[in-house]
């Protein structure tokens, strides 16, 4: 199995990007490692440019998002950690697979049109090709397994189109006329559960970097009494927790709150208030922040201290770069040939 994954570099991460997306990424990491399979795991910070952007942000939040994966746990000597710009066979492929893809296929993708919205013609030609990018990104390291989420399973319904359709028209052919598929098509995975965190002051929006307020959100720069202080200031109710997880029915802040201490504690919602059920907020709160301070306090040292080490960070992207630069160049090679370009 080979798993490859991206993710847009952004700063300001909080407990529900570790939670819904980070915390993942370790855990098939770690798979991978049991099972003799392969992770590729790469910042999508040639993605990030297809809408505006501050140039001087996009450099600092590659940095800030490798600080804060490999606090999280990812192992760049598990997993190739690096970024699409340092492997420019992400690009070049992508160029070579604008030549399969079609305009119908793209014009389809749904993400393109709520992102675009009733500006198409002023948003950029990247934003429509993006996907074309993906497919790039997959391809390239013969990908078995993508994790996607439900907004992205088009996206990779779209690479695997691409894939076929290239393989057909261009894989080379041997003797007996049997053609070598140049491209693998990959399978979708669904992430291992992905909890959706709301903010800590409104239980009906999910916890944001753009939310104004910073008691909304966990921060994982936080330290252990801001956390503490956040889920104390946390909004809850005034009535006590219920023994079953039907009684968090229109209680949204309750129901954040436990499910933010099922995530971090990996018991159930059931297990949780068949502990907490009758008690009131004035217990749980105490015992949440404690739990939450007690798993973050490893993660948010590390992600202190390597956020500012600019060396290390940029050593760890180039080393992870030369690894997926080695492991691409095979696949873009018979890219190359099979178009009939001399190389
Ligand atoms: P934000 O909403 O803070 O701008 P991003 O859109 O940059 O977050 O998300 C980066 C990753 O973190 C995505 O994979 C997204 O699904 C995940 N993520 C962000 N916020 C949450 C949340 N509140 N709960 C679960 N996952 C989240």
């Amino acid at each position: 199995m080979r798993i490859v994954s991206g993710i847009q570099p952004t700063g300001n991460l909080h407990l529900g990007n570790y939670l819904g997306a980070i915390r993942n990424w370790v855990a098939m990491q770690d798979d991978m490692v049991n099972t003799g399979g392969e992770a590729f795991y790469f910042l999508a910070d040639l993605h990030a440019i297809s809408q505006p952007h501050v140039p001087a942000q996009l450099s600092a939040n590659t940095r800030e998002m490798t600080a804060a994966l490999v606090a999280c746990g990812v192992d760049p000597d598990k997993a190739t950690l690096f970024n699409q710009t340092q492997v420019p066979a992400h690009a070049e492929l992508q160029w070579l697979l604008n030549g399969t893809a079609r305009m119908g296929w793209l014009s389809r993708m749904t993400q393109f049109k709520d992102k675009a919205g009733k500006n198409r013609d002023s948003v950029s030609v990247a934003l429509y090709t993006y996907p074309v990018l993906q497919a790039a990104d997959v391809l390239l390291y013969q990908a078995t397994h993508v994790p996607v989420g439900e907004d992205q399973k088009q996206h990779l319904e779209l690479a695997r189109d691409i894939a076929q359709k290239f393989n057909n028209d261009f894989a080379p052919r041997d003797e007996n006329g049997e053609a070598a598929p140049v491209f693998t098509l990959p399978e979708p995975i669904i992430p291992p559960e992905a909890a959706r965190i709301m903010s800590l002051r409104d239980g009906a929006s999910k916890m944001s970097k753009s939310d104004p307020s910073d008691l909304s959100r966990i921060n994982l720069t936080d330290d252990a009494d801001t956390i503490m202080s956040k889920i104390k200031k946390a909004k809850s109710d005034a009535d006590a927790l219920p023994s079953e997880p039907a009684g968090l029915d229109g209680r949204a802040e309750a129901r954040n709150l436990v499910g933010i201490y099922a995530a971090m504690s990996g018991q159930s919602v059931a297990q949780i208030l068949a502990d907490f059920g009758g008690k009131g907020f004035g217990a749980f709160k105490p015992a949440l922040g404690e739990l939450l301070v007690d798993k973050l306090a490893p993660i948010n040292a590390r992600f202190v201290a390597l956020r500012q080490d600019r060396d290390a960070l940029d050593a760890i992207l180039r080393k992870g770069a030369a690894k997926a630069r080695a492991a691409a160049a095979p696949t873009l090679a018979a890219a190359y040939d099979a178009l009939g370009l001399v190389r």
